[in-house]
């Protein structure tokens, strides 16, 4: 199991921060994209280089701005330009994964959404294919009911479109009223050979997740002992990401 945390920083701060993860025993990171792809081509190339030599995996989370299930053809572009331009830099960085949330039912039934999402999901891979781009794309299991992204419709894009996925513990947490079948969730994911996944503290109210919280340890404890188990990668999403990421790689040495 590798276990890190969300973000490294700018391109100034990234190399400091990295080693500061490596001297803690952190073997991943997710490079944070969310709000744009701010890492120029030169930064990313020399920042993939730090982290290959400290053995830090990077991943990335992608923008908060995608919906592949938009009513607007515009705004299905322009998702998918982020998804790519996104791609582009990560192999770069030579990021493991782009983690992104796929969209939102909206007016769609599930059926339909899933349908949507699938046919944009099988146009990106196909570009992936074409660039010969290693990254793998990984739509996320969210954590709010009225977006698309429950653990079943991520694992059926999975076997659909051969893409990746990110598994986000406290999201499936919040989705289901505060209950994490951690036992039925692993039983779904063992047969993976890798599971790159997302973890924090989760405050949820009827309609899903609201905001992350800190790391629970005992919780902690309980999911890291499952997935220890299987072979995976744990970003941490905590608010404190690096003291809970170095909590959780702790816990994990136990
Ligand atoms: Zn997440």
């Amino acid at each position: 199991m590798i276990i890190g945390p969300s973000g490294i920083g700018g391109a100034k701060e990234a190399e400091s921060n990295l080693e500061f993860l490596n001297k803690n025993n952190l073997g991943a990171a997710e490079v944070a994209f969310t709000h744009n792809t701010y890492l120029k081509k030169d930064d990313a190339i020399r920042i993939g280089k730090i982290a290959k030599k400290l053995d830090i995996k990077l991943s990335i989370h992608g923008s908060y701005y995608i919906n592949l299930n938009a009513s607007e053809e515009i705004k299905i572009k322009k998702s998918k330009e982020r998804i790519l331009d996104a791609c582009q830099i990560g192999e770069y960085l030579h990021a493991t994964h782009l983690v992104f949330h796929p969209g939102y039912y909206g007016k769609d039934s599930k059926e339909d959404t899933y349908e949507n999402i699938k046919n944009e999901m099988l146009d990106l891979q196909k570009t992936l294919k074409e660039k010969k781009w290693k990254i793998k794309l990984a739509p996320e299991t969210t954590g709010k009911i009225n977006v698309f992204g429950d653990l079943d419709e991520t694992l059926k894009l999975v076997k659909d479109t051969k893409c990746s996925f990110c598994i986000d513990f406290a999201h499936l947490k919040a989705r289901n009223q505060g209950i994490l079948n951690l036992k039925e969730i692993i039983e779904k994911l063992k047969s993976f050979k890798h599971i790159h996944c997302h973890y924090s503290g989760i405050n949820y109210g009827p309609k899903g997740e609201r905001n992350h919280i800190p790391i629970d340890i005992k919780e902690t404890k309980e999911l890291l002992k499952e997935l220890k188990k299987l072979n995976c990668t744990v970003i941490c999403e905590a608010p404190d990401t690096y003291n809970d990421a170095i909590k959780m790689q702790k816990i994990s040495e136990k």
